[in-house]
């Protein structure tokens, strides 16, 4: 189970937001809009805290300073792709060459690159263009991230099933007990082990940046180490 997928159809803002001087504001909109994961590596914000996210200039304020609070110029972005990205906008010829920087609303990030595990498979000059810049293939802490959370998810889905097949004998050993101390004992045993089984879900939601939860709270206090 790999949660590093990028999107396979082309985004269309859905969020409205109020137009405004300082960039800034705009985070929790693009936040919402990107679904709480960086449009570059795809890594979610959940697992590293929304304070380590930033609002992404495709196209650079430094070079385009008309477009600093243009929403559509707008994208969430991890910090590291953040500073990767920097000030690097290739050239007209460059980008005529299919060396660009893909984006989800205007790309099908898909067809330019793609996962297979923690690594990405370049699957154009704009995916290859990509990966240099943002350096997926080679920065090993990245790597080794997205190796531990792939690796805690299988985990996690291994551990589901073999509560669910703990229920199942629970449920057939309840129904050969006549004893009703017994019964109540089994019962809370269920409680238990269907408690622990929503967790586990709860917890792959979560390393998968799936979850549903009340946004800041959550990522902050993750982020804090609570
Ligand atoms: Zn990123």
């Amino acid at each position: 189970m790999n949660p590093f997928r990028y999107p396979t159809k082309q985004h269309r803002r859905r969020e409205r937001p109020p137009a405004t001087n300082n960039y800034h504001d705009f985070k929790p909109f693009l936040r919402r809009e990107f679904e709480r994961k960086c449009i570059y590596c795809r890594l979610p914000d959940t697992l590293r805290g929304e304070s380590n996210f930033a609002v992404e200039h495709f196209k650079p304020k430094d070079l385009f300073p008309e477009l600093l609070t243009v929403y559509s110029n707008l994208f969430y972005v991890c910090s590291s792709c953040n500073r990767r990205k920097w000030n690097i906008w290739p050239a007209a010829k460059e980008i005529k060459q299919g060396r660009f920087f893909p984006n989800p609303c205007a790309n099908v990030m898909d067809k330019h690159i793609r996962y297979k595990n923690a690594l990405v498979i370049p699957r154009s000059h704009a995916g290859v263009f990509l990966e240099e810049v943002m350096m997926l293939n080679t920065d090993e802490n990245g790597i080794a991230f997205r190796k531990h959370i792939i690796r805690q998810l299988e985990r996690l889905v291994t551990l589901q099933k073999q509560l669910q097949l703990a229920l199942r004998t629970m449920r057939l050993q309840r129904r050969k007990l006549g004893d009703p101390l017994k019964i109540a004992e089994l019962d809370r045993m269920r409680a238990e082990t269907v408690a622990e089984l929503d967790q586990a879900r709860l917890d792959g939601q979560f390393l998968a940046g799936e979850a549903d939860l009340p946004p800041e709270s959550r990522a902050d206090a993750h982020a804090a180490g609570v």
